[in-house]
Parts: C-alpha cells; sequence; structure tokens
C-alpha cells in the first residue's frame, strides 16, 4: 500500500482544487489525483463568469449555494494571489443579458421589476439607447438588456492552478494518476487504486468532473461539450458581458474578444468542430457586427459535466461511507465552484455545510 492521505481528491478542475485549497488550509493532509493536468479540461477552458443567472429556472434551487460562492469568489479574490504567486484575474465586468425579441424584453423588464426593490442587487433595464452608451458596437437591431453591475469574471484556467499551487504550498499533493478505483472495506472506503498501486485514505472526494460516474460511481453525470472562440479585433475592447440565447461574448485580459458556445451531446469528444466555430461566429456577429471581419486567434472546446435535473450532485455517495462527491455544475462550474470544493471539504471533515445543500443529495437518485 502506498502511503496515501486524510483526504483524497479525484480530479483536478476547479471543484477538486477548491476542496483541496480548504482542505490544505486546515492543515488537512490531502493527495490530488489528476489523469491529466490540473485544469486540463472544462475549468481551463471555461469563459469564467462568474454570475448570478437571475430568472434562471434553478436560481430558486441553488440560488443560496450560488450566493455562498459568489461571497467566496470575492475573499479569494482578495487572498489567493498572495497565498499562490498566481494573477486569477478576478474582476468585475457588468453583465448584460440582451434581449434579441420584444418577447425577451418584456420578460426581462419583468425580471427587473421583480429585483427592483432588492437593493442588495444592482439591476436596471436597459433600453437600447442607453445600452448603446455602455457598448456602442452592439447592434441596433436588439432591444435593450437586462443590466447586472455586481457580476464577475476570472481566468479560469489561472484560477485553478491558483487554488492548486496555494493547496500546495500548504502541503497538498498532486499525483498525475487516473484512479481505477475506489478500495473498500465492508461499506467503508480506505482509499483508492491508481496506477497499479492502492493510496489509503480515510475520506475520497469525488470531483472528476464528467467522469464522475463509470468506473468511479453510478452517479448519472455525462459530458455536454461547449466550444468557445478567441478573437483580435481592432478597437476597445468590450468592458461588459454580453449574454443571449445562452450564448456570450466579452473582451478578457489576454486583449482578446471570447465568444461562445455550443451546446452538443458528443460522448467524451472534446475537439473543436467547424460547426461549431461557424455557429458562435455568426450568433457574436448578429450582436456585435463589428467582429464580422474579426481574426479567430484560437478555439477550443470542452465536457461540462451534466445531471438529469440540471442541478449539481454535492454529498455522501450512497452506500459507500466515506466518499463524497461533488460534481455536476454543469455551465456553472466556475461560479458554484469554491461553494462547491468548500462544500466537499466539509463533507469531509464532519462538518456542517455553510448552506443547505439537501436540493443537491446524490440520494436522489436512488442507490449509485
Ligand atoms: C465552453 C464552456 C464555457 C463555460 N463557461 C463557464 C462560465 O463562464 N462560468 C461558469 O461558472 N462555468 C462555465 N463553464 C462550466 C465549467 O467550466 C464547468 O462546470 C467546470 O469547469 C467543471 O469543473 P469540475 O472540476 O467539476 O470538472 P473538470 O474541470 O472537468 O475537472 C475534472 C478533472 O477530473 C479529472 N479526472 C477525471 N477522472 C479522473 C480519474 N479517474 N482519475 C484522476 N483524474 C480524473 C479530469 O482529468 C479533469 O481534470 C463552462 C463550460 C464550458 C464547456
Amino acid at each position: 500500500m502506498a502511503v496515501g492521505a486524510d483526504v483524497i481528491i479525484i480530479g483536478g478542475g476547479v471543484v477538486g482544487c477548491s476542496a483541496a485549497y480548504y482542505l490544505a488550509r486546515e492543515g488537512v493532509s490531502v493527495a490530488l489525483f489528476e489523469k491529466d493536468s490540473v485544469a486540463s479540461h472544462a475549468s481551463g477552458f471555461a469563459f469564467g463568469g462568474v454570475i448570478k443567472v437571475l430568472g434562471e429556472k434553478t436560481w430558486d434551487v441553488c440560488g443560496q449555494l450560488s450566493l455562498y460562492s459568489e461571497r467566496l469568489h470575492f475573499e479569494l479574490g482578495e487572498s489567493l494571489e498572495d497565498e499562490s504567486g498566481v494573477d486569477t484575474g478576478y474582476r468585475r465586468v457588468p453583465h448584460v443579458s440582451l434581449a434579441l425579441t420584444e418577447a425577451e424584453a418584456q420578460s426581462y423588464r419583468r425580471e427587473y421589476l421583480l429585483r427592483a426593490d432588492d437593493h442588495s442587487i444592482d439591476v436596471r433595464w436597459l433600453s437600447y439607447g442607453e445600452l448603446s452608451h455602455i457598448e456602442p458596437r452592439i447592434s441596433p437591431d436588439l432591444d435593450g438588456g437586462l443590466y447586472v453591475g455586481e457580476a464577475y469574471d476570472v481566468e479560469p484556467y489561472r484560477f485553478t492552478l491558483a487554488l492548486w499551487q496555494a493547496a500546495e504550498r500548504r502541503g497538498a499533493s498532486l499525483h498525475n494518476r487516473e484512479v481505477t478505483s475506489l478500495n473498500r472495506s465492508g461499506d467503508r472506503v480506505t482509499g483508492v487504486r491508481a496506477g497499479g498501486e492502492s493510496f489509503d485514505a480515510g475520506a475520497v472526494i469525488i470531483a472528476a468532473g464528467p467522469w464522475s460516474g463509470g468506473a468511479l460511481t453510478q452517479l448519472p453525470i455525462s459530458p455536454l461539450k461547449g466550444q468557445i472562440v478567441r478573437l483580435r479585433a481592432p478597437g476597445p475592447p468590450v468592458n461588459v458581458s454580453l449574454w443571449w440565447n445562452g450564448d456570450y461574448a466579452t473582451s478578457k485580459t489576454d486583449g482578446l474578444v471570447w465568444a461562445g458556445t455550443t451546446e452538443e451531446n458528443a460522448g467524451f469528444d472534446d475537439s473543436p468542430t467547424d460547426e461549431g466555430r461557424d455557429a458562435i461566429i455568426a450568433s457574436v456577429v448578429r450582436v456585435l457586427p463589428y467582429l464580422e471581419n474579426a481574426e479567430l486567434v484560437r478555439q477550443t472546446a470542452c465536457l461540462r459535466p451534466v445531471t438529469p435535473d440540471g442541478l449539481p450532485i454535492i454529498g455522501p455517495v450512497p452506500c459507500l461511507e466515506g466518499v463524497f462527491a461533488s460534481t455536476g455544475a454543469g455551465r456553472n462550474g466556475i461560479q458554484l465552484g469554491p461553494a462547491m470544493g468548500r462544500a466537499a471539504a466539509d463533507l469531509a471533515l464532519g462538518l456542517d455545510s455553510h448552506v443547505d445543500l439537501g436540493f443537491a443529495d446524490p440520494a436522489r437518485f436512488g442507490a449509485v
């Protein structure tokens, strides 16, 4: 038996690295197992929006988790660069949900009226005229948009790496190995098997993104592919995060306009495609016509971990004591990552979670 740790984490994405960070901060011995490299999948290639998605159907259910994660992002924005030596690019970038049709405009106006008395959220309905003062290159064909002032952005790769580096500085260890199975004694986990060796642990956190089912558990997690293009365009940066019809665009700290996205059921194939590129460019040009002749600098694709009910899975894995899952954040994993990692860390330490996680209980899918 190889030397293990108090807690083994499977998966070096934003959730696993957040869990490692919070455990290492408590002085717990942590071993992170990553089959490829830290942030080499969705957590390294996401858009990086840290955004309250008002009106989303899941908001009522996991809004508290989202708000809690926003607070953690804020704290990390203050401290993580010093703790890790990595600039995470955390910054405030106002968010605008654009209305492409009159029906959308009406729905956003209703949303605004619902939130108008809540002074904790800076939310406003902006007509096209008002919007054009913020970003004059937005197409005049649009009706306006719902503006949310308190929205943030990170560089997802550097953010995930920073969480890991900060954990490593506190003694966490990285094993570049694929975990092939969990070891057990009766109903209790005793560690993991990776690269033909066994590693013991008191608790195991499964944060393996879309790979969290299959060999590790029977959790119903599947991959949903998404693509992004990075464009070089003349003129000043787009200083707001624009969202429409599930697509988005903003200028990132590398000076490029990042635009996305697609939702594709392509199994575990995470290669970029010409169809994905063309669809994204057609969509972004509709909203920001000045990008028509922009230079394509890079195209990426990665896999979101999704669940059948669209909600994350966070909690003890049924029938196997000592195993905790934290995955299934879908399109919101960068935003929810710190809270999901923190929750998994608390569970592994036997502590109560900071927010009610009943909605995310893995047991809702039956015995897994
Ligand atoms: C195009 C796109 C844009 C996105 N934009 C945003 C956004 O703006 N805001 C937002 O909040 N979210 C966004 N997301 C969603 C977000 O990226 C994901 O929800 C999040 O990164 C998932 O993180 P994770 O840690 O659960 O999984 P991952 O990042 O997939 O990490 C899991 C890790 O586990 C490793 N692993 C798997 N199996 C094993 C094993 N058996 N042994 C060892 N290691 C293993 C993998 O190699 C991987 O590195 C976006 C996603 C996509 C695709």
